[in-house]
């Protein structure tokens, strides 16, 4: 299955694509993750992707597409991948529609995960305090639900079009809000 895995930040995209990649004995591809592993590795890459994710803002789509279609490529894709994070620009949209297509490949599906905002904001700060991400500060995390809004949310309307998109509220203990997500796609644990 290729899946992709859409909601604003503080949603629980990361914790429920593990689980869902899990099930489905898929590679979970975090765009997030792979700026945060090359941040801490001090790549060219790292260095280039911090400067955005300090302030909020998203790393530009040509190093994000470069990025994801590099990994894409890898082997342990070829029999699907849960995407955590990406597409999250209308070019990210376009550029992922292209790289499946040459493999005359498509998405599945779109899982939506639906949070209130307030709740979200909490959950974010707290992980701040947990975690320490550097782009946890409660003033990079308004920019970031701010981007999201602008550059993300409005692609929720093009995979609802495309008839890919599942909306499931995201609401709830993990493994309840994990269930919703394998009832609405059919999948059994
Ligand atoms: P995440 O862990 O998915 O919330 O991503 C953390 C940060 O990495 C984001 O706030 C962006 O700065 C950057 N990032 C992750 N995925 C993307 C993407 N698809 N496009 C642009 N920037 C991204």
């Amino acid at each position: 299955m290729r899946l992709v895995l859409m909601g604003p930040p503080g949603a629980g995209k990361g914790t429920q694509a593990l689980v869902i990649a899990g099930v489905l004995g898929v590679p979970h591809v975090s765009t997030g993750d792979i700026f945060r592993a090359n941040v801490s590795r001090g790549t060219p890459l790292g260095i280039e992707a911090k400067r955005y994710m300090d302030a909020g803002d998203y790393v530009p789509d040509g190093v994000t597409n470069a990025m994801v279609r590099d990994r894409l490529s890898q082997d342990d894709c070829r029999p699907g991948f849960l995407l955590d994070g990406y597409p999250r620009t209308v070019e990210q949209v376009s550029e992922l529609d292209a790289m499946l297509r040459s493999d005359g490949l498509r998405l599945d599906a779109v899982v939506e995960l639906e949070v209130d905002i307030d709740e979200v904001v909490g959950r974010l700060v707290k992980r701040a305090a947990d975690q320490g991400r550097s782009d946890d500060s409660e003033a990079v995390i308004r920019r970031r639900l701010e981007v999201y809004g602008e550059q993300t949310a409005p692609l929720l309307a093009v995979y609802r079009d495309q008839g890919l998109l599942v909306a499931v509220d995201g609401l709830g203990k993990v493994d309840e809000v994990t269930g919703r997500i394998l009832a609405a796609l059919s999948i059994e644990r």
